[in-house]
């Protein structure tokens, strides 16, 4: 009896074994695929939260 699950990532049959290291994914490369998307995901970082640069372009004007 072998049972198959399809990988998260790219969709590929894989086969429930204990050969299958990455399983339910097809490869490394896909659950590294998966684990950073699950990273960087829904948890943006706002990235322009700089008050120096604020302050400095006032001064400017
Ligand atoms: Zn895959």
């Amino acid at each position: 009896m072998s049972a198959t699950v399809k990988c998260p990532t790219c969709g590929k049959a894989v086969a429930w074994t204990e050969a299958e290291k990455y399983r339910p994914f097809c490869s490394e490369r896909c659950k590294l695929i998966d684990l950073g998307e699950w990273a960087s995901g829904s948890y943006a970082i706002p990235a322009e939260s700089n008050p120096k640069e604020h302050e400095n372009s006032q001064d400017e004007f």
